[in-house]
């Protein structure tokens, strides 16, 4: 079934564990993280960013996802990833995406205040969940390297006022994590973590996730994280098992046969994490 996120986080939050929000680029990764999903018994977030709904649309993303969740027997929930203004986030919830992001992170703190809660009253009329982003998360959302930010810790204090003042359901902070690739050994901020979770009540989302150890992730759902986004990792997989297959069959021209072992390997890291995450037998 096509659900909200506002009960699978608030049940993922009651219980400690966090639900794995993995993008999908195309029908290929919606049929193997719903396979994943499936297999473990795990509630799902499907999500897309711009770029992806500008190389598709809104409405095919919407109707793959309501599509994977017809049949399916865990729950599922379509949602925008990094909601690039309010026409976008206004967009996908007449496409029937049950979950956006206002990503109001990039403009300053009163701004990004006043976006979100413009985004956010129509959520709370629509009955969408809305998650905004305080903080900076590294790299770019779309493509490119992780990069170091400046200052990226998200302020406990500024997280109070922000959620008070924009009426956002869930939120994103940052806590060391970049998109993308990273260089280095990512490390998450735990203390930064656990002094906005002591304060703010809301679901808390960890971005830039794909490279970051399983432990450090584990100690970042018992200090508080229960939605946790996985882009990077989806892609090396799917590319992975579809050069695989086209490097020892250079002759084969039926795009179906290589998309196979891409999706069995996609399948393989969302049914780990869903292990790491503990959303696995919770649907
Ligand atoms: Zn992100």
């Amino acid at each position: 079934m096509l659900v909200t996120t506002k009960e699978m986080l608030q049940d993922a939050q009651a219980n400690h564990y966090a639900v794995g929000a993995f993008n999908v680029e195309n029908l290929e990764f919606v049929m193997a993280v719903i396979a994943a999903a499936e297999e473990r018994r795990s509630p799902v977030i499907m999500q897309t960013t711009p770029g992806t709904v500008k190389y598709a649309s809104l409405d095919y993303f919407a109707a793959m996802a309501a599509a994977a969740a017809k049949d399916a027997t865990v729950p599922v929930a379509i949602h925008l990833d990094h909601g690039d203004g309010f026409d976008r986030c206004m967009q996908a919830m007449r496409a029937g995406y049950t979950s956006v992001m206002i990503d109001g992170s990039h403009v300053p703190f009163a701004d990004n205040m006043a976006l979100t809660a413009s985004v956010a009253r129509v959520g709370a009329a629509m009955g969408v969940p809305v998650e905004a982003e305080l903080g900076k998360v590294g790299g770019k959302e779309d493509d490119g390297p992780a990069v170091e930010g400046e200052n990226p810790y998200t302020d406990p204090d500024e997280a109070v006022q922000f959620v008070e003042t924009t009426g956002c359901t869930s939120l994103a902070i940052g806590v060391g994590t970049a998109h993308g690739v990273y260089k280095g050994t990512p490390h998450i901020e735990q203390g930064v973590l656990k002094a906005i979770r002591s304060r703010v009540s809301i679901p808390l989302v960890l971005h830039g996730t794909s490279g970051v150890p399983d432990d450090q992730v584990a100690e970042a759902i018992a200090n508080g994280i229960c939605k946790v986004n996985y882009a990077t990792e989806l892609r090396q997989a799917f590319t992975k098992g579809y050069m695989g297959f086209m490097a020892e069959n250079p002759d084969c021209f039926d795009p179906k046969k290589p998309a196979k072992p891409g999706m069995a390997e996609i399948s393989k890291v969302v049914a780990s994490h869903m292990d790491n995450l503990g959303s696995s037998n919770r649907a």
